[in-house]
């Protein structure tokens, strides 16, 4: 079981690594993207004690869907039924305007199922300490502080999940500029 647990976060963050090798994220050094699902997985199984691989896998695959060309199809051959449920309930519809997205996180997050809200919690929370220790150079105060507003609506409807992620989150809202 531990074995198998290893090969597939392994599996995931190597598939994760692959999608996204491309990528980085908007912080002005423009940090290859992959470091983003790493850091939510790391921060669930090493800070939270999370130690469901399935989990764990799903935080490393988060954003493979709504940012790469990878399709749900393919996430459920290569990992499965659980894990692909998982990422498509943190994956946004972009055929939508990015105003109405938002706002469906907020009014999609008390129903998501509890891993998907572990999931949500580690993506908020290490989203906002990367907006306080490394913004995106061309976000204004006012940007900067809309999204810490966001991503606290959507924390409301995650509460309930894991009191010790949730205090993480807090910690990083703390930051808000
Ligand atoms: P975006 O969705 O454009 O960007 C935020 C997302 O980028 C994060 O959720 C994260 O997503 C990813 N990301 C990549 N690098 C970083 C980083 N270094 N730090 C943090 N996140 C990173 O932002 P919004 O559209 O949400 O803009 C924020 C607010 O500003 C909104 O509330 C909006 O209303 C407002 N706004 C203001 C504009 C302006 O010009 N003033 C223009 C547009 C919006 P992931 O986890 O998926 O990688
Ligand atoms: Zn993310």
């Amino acid at each position: 079981k531990a074995t198998s647990d290893i090969a597939l976060i392994l599996k995931a963050a190597s598939f994760a690594a692959h999608k996204h090798r491309d990528q980085r994220r908007k912080d002005a050094e423009a940090t290859p993207y992959i470091n983003h699902p790493l850091a939510l997985a790391s921060l669930l199984a090493d800070v939270a004690g999370i130690t469901d691989a399935e989990v764990l896998a799903a935080a490393l695959l988060h954003d493979t869907i709504e940012d790469t060309l990878t399709t749900a199809d393919e996430l459920r051959a290569t990992f499965g039924e659980r894990i692909t449920s998982i990422v498509l309930e943190v994956t946004d519809d972009k055929s939508l305007p990015k105003a109405e997205r938002k706002k469906l996180q907020e009014v999609h997050a008390a129903h998501a199922s509890r891993e998907a809200k572990l999931v949500k919690l580690a993506d908020k929370t290490c989203n906002l300490r990367d907006l306080a220790a490394t913004p995106p150079p061309d976000w204004d105060l006012a940007r900067r502080r809309e999204y810490f507003d966001w991503a606290q609506r959507v924390v409301t409807g995650l509460r309930g999940t894991h009191a010790g992620l949730e205090a993480l989150f807090e910690r990083a809202a703390d930051g808000r500029p």
